[in-house]
C-alpha cells in the first residue's frame, strides 16, 4: 500500500513527497491503519524502522482536524532523540504550520519556558525536565493533551525515568490516545503498558 492508500491527508502526502519517503516502511504499514482508527498502539520496533513517522503521522493527521491547544507530548530517553523527533514532526508537519517545543535536561529553563509560552502543538522532552516544567512553569499544563507517546520505552525505564513518568501520567487527561514504542518487551515495559494504554493493538517488526 502507498501512503495515499493508507488514507493520509494531502498536507502530509505533500511533506512525505518532499522528504522522499516514497513508500511506507513495515512498521508504518502495520501501525498506521490502527492508529488512524484511533487505537492505542504498542509497537515493538527499533531505531531505523521508521517508528517516528509511524507515530507522528497519525498525530499530525488528527491535529489537522483539531488545531487547538497543546496536542501531543512525546517522552524520549535522550536529548539527541528528542531533537530528531522534533525535526521529523516539523518536516512532516511543514505544510500544516505545526509548532514544536523541545524540553530536555541540562538546558536553560527560562529559554524553554519562552518556547512553552508560544503554545506549541507538540512537546518533545525527557521525562525529568518535562516534570520540572509541569511543577514550576506558570500557566503550563497538559490538560488539553490528546496524544501521549512513550518512545524507546525500554531505555526510558532503564534510565530510571519511571518515577517521573508515573508522576507525569497522573497529570494527563485519561481520555487520550497513547502510543508506546520499545525495541524490547521487558517486565518493566509491560507494567508501563498496563499503566498507560487502553486496549492497545500490538504491532511488531
Ligand atoms: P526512525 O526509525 O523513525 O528513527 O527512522 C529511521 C530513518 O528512516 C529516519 O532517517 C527517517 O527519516 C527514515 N524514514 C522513515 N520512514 C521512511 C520512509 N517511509 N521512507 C524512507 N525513509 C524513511
Amino acid at each position: 500500500k502507498t501512503f495515499k492508500e493508507l488514507g493520509l491527508i494531502d498536507p502530509l502526502l505533500e511533506a512525505l513527497n518532499q522528504m522522499n519517503f516514497t513508500k511506507p516502511t513495515d512498521i508504518q504499514l502495520d501501525a498506521l491503519p490502527h492508529a488512524l482508527e484511533g487505537r492505542d498502539i504498542i509497537g515493538i520496533a527499533s531505531t531505523g524502522s521508521g517508528k517516528t513517522a509511524a507515530f507522528a503521522l497519525p498525530i499530525l493527521q488528527k491535529l489537522w482536524d483539531e488545531p487547538k491547544g497543546l496536542f501531543a507530548c512525546v517522552l524520549a530517553p535522550t536529548r539527541e532523540l528528542a531533537y530528531q523527533i522534533s525535526e521529523q514532526f516539523e518536516a512532516l508537519g511543514s505544510a500544516m504550520g505545526v509548532r514544536c517545543a523541545v524540553v530536555i535536561g541540562g538546558m536553560d529553563m527560562p529559554t524553554q519556558q519562552i518556547a512553552l509560552a508560544k503554545r506549541p502543538h507538540i512537546i518533545i522532552g525527557t521525562p525529568g525536565r518535562l516534570l520540572d516544567h509541569l511543577e514550576t512553569t506558570k500557566g503550563f499544563n497538559l490538560r488539553t493533551l490528546k496524544f501521549l507517546v512513550l518512545d524507546e520505552a525500554d531505555r526510558l525505564l532503564n534510565l530510571e525515568f519511571s518515577e517521573a513518568i508515573d508522576k507525569i501520567l497522573k497529570l494527563l487527561p485519561k481520555e487520550r490516545t497513547t502510543y508506546l514504542y520499545s525495541a524490547t518487551m521487558t517486565t518493566k515495559v509491560a507494567k508501563l503498558q498496563r499503566a498507560s494504554l487502553t486496549n492497545p493493538i500490538k504491532v511488531e517488526v
